[in-house]
């Protein structure tokens, strides 16, 4: 069987009742190539319900095709199941309902187990192993033993534990084309690139979750962001690669931001996030042209916490801007060098220049932190008369030397200034929501009030700078701003700010 035409995603199957269980094929069918129906996840009663309705479904609705697991608890399943309990279970199997089925997934043992003689077609059966430790060297020894039985197709999925696992789970599939059709996918979020990359790579399938919640393996995402989001089936080993190193990098925003842009310009590119421990590792041996060890096209990185600083010296060159605030939250690809910049400023500083007239303006920062570092310089630039509030004056003085500015505790705050940004994380979802750096009455002499939060949108400072007749910037703005210029750097495109702002709102 030839699968290298077909490259499907597969959604599977988690509910725990029957009805549910059969709502959610329907429900799955329009996302999925394939449905994978995790038997095991069902009761003996709830199960013999599911089986005896599928041939009807099949035949009667908009159901997709379906694969069939029914896992042991050793290889991710739900239940503990013999070797003799899973031979049972594939033999009482009604012949309607595995003519009904396209695929079915037996575990490595299960598949020596019958000696050649199947109840299934050897045609529809996955030959599957499953290590949840870690993703061993020897793949390819592995996939030869599992390719050398009569199944169609090799399914191997191993535990990453760091980003480099996914090279080798990239070398697995690079090792298995044009022989036996290979699922190939790396577990966790150091895993993601390779449920996002392998059908691009050549694996035959990928898994995406129904929902958030609704997954079946660590790492897994949803089928409808591996379809809409990443574009999954639309990428190929032409595609140019974008995305975010960070630890964590989960929460990360970025990718529905740049995404959308690449996807409303339909350019043959994805941006991904990257859990990455070490920056260092991770530029040579997936990045740097001269050094990578698979042949991903790297255009550009977004950077964040902890790296900003460790890539620098991984980097060719790096412009005066992010060497001034020794801090680097991008990367471009170009001609086989890497070059750093920093956005954050320009993406801070533009949205505000837009409002007010920064040259003498009487500005206090409030917080001494990664952010406050990046504002001060924005504002010593553009001539304005800075101050710094901080609550621990030890960690903020060498901030305010440096940039020659005033500073005073957060907590003797007078009201005497033109603009108020804020750069502590007071008033952020799950941190201090509600809370608020400054009272309404220090603010009534304020002109406009600058939230670098972006979650929640309209924060309790922004609320009493409103109740005290500012004007009000939200972080949001920042967030896009330093966004839109990553684009105009990576791929010279010119973002608007609505769609990267509906990108954002698509959650
Ligand atoms: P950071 O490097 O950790 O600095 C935080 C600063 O806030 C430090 O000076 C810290 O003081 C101070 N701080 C923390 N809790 C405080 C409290 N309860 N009372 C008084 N001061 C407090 O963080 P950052 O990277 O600058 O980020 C700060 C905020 O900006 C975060 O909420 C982040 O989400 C937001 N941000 C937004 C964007 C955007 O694109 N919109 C970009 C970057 C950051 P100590 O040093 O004494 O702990």
């Amino acid at each position: 069987m030839n699968y290298t035409d077909n490259r499907f995603i597969c959604v599977p199957i988690t509910e725990t009742n029957a009805e549910s269980f059969l709502s959610a094929i329907l429900e799955a069918s329009q996302l999925a190539d394939i449905v994978e129906l995790r038997l095991d996840y069902l009761s003996t009663q709830d199960r013999s319900s599911v089986i005896a309705r599928l041939p009807a479904l099949t035949v009667n609705t908009a159901c997709k095709d379906l694969l069939l697991t029914f896992r042991p608890r050793e290889q991710g399943g739900q239940q503990d199941l013999s070797l003799e309990d899973r031979q049972d279970f594939w033999r009482n199997l009604p012949p309607e309902v595995i003519a009904a089925t396209r695929f079915v997934d037996f575990e490595f043992d299960l598949v020596e187990s019958w000696n050649g003689i199947s109840p299934v077609p050897w045609e529809k059966v996955i030959c599957s192993w499953h290590n949840f430790e870690e993703t061993p060297n020897d793949l390819p020894a592995r996939y030869d033993r599992m390719a050398t039985t009569p199944a169609a197709i090799v399914k191997i999925a191993t535990m990453a534990n760091r980003i480099t696992d996914c090279l080798k789970t990239f070398e697995l599939i690079h090792y298995a084309k044009d022989k036996k059709p290979v699922i190939a996918l790396a577990m966790s979020l150091a895993g993601v690139s390779t449920r996002i990359l392998s059908l691009a790579s050549g694996a035959m399938l990928t898994f995406g979750s129904l929902r958030k919640g609704a997954e079946s393996a660590a790492g897994q995402i949803t089928a409808s962001d591996l379809r809409n989001l990443y574009r999954i089936k639309q990428l190929n080993s032409d595609s140019e690669i974008l995305g975010i190193i960070g630890y964590p990098v989960g929460h990360s925003r970025s990718p529905l931001m740049h995404n959308t842009v690449l996807s409303l310009h339909g350019l043959n590119a994805a941006y991904l996030p990257f859990e990455v421990q070490d920056a260092g590792e991770f530029i040579t041996d997936f990045v740097r042209p001269q050094t990578k060890k698979f042949a991903w096209n790297f255009r550009g990185l977004s950077v964040t916490i902890p790296h900003k600083l460790a890539v620098i010296p991984y980097l060719d060159s790096v412009d005066t801007t992010a060497k001034a605030i020794g801090a680097v939250n991008t990367i471009v690809i170009n001609g086989g060098k890497l070059s750093g910049f920093n956005t954050d400023i320009v993406g801070a500083m533009k949205p505000l220049e837009e409002l007010v007239e920064l040259r003498d303006a009487r500005v206090a920062v409030l917080g001494a932190g990664g952010s406050a570092r990046a504002i001060c310089y924005g504002l010593n630039q553009r001539g304005a008369n800075t101050t710094i509030f901080a609550r621990d004056m030890t960690k903020a003085t060498p901030l305010a030397e440096e940039f020659e500015v005033k500073l005073h505790l957060l907590e003797s705050f007078t009201g005497d200034f033109d603009i108020v940004i804020n750069c502590t994380p007071i008033g952020m979802r799950h941190h201090s929501e509600g809370e608020s750096p400054l009272k309404t009455e220090a603010l009534k002499n304020t002109t406009l009030v600058y939230d670098l939060i972006y979650t929640p949108n309209t924060t309790a400072l922004l609320c009493n700078a409103e109740k005290a007749g500012c004007q009000t910037l939200g972080g949001m703005s920042m967030l896009i701003g330093q966004a839109t210029e990553q684009l105009r750097l990576w791929m010279g495109l010119d973002a608007s700010f609505e769609t990267m702002r509906k990108g954002l709102e698509t959650k």
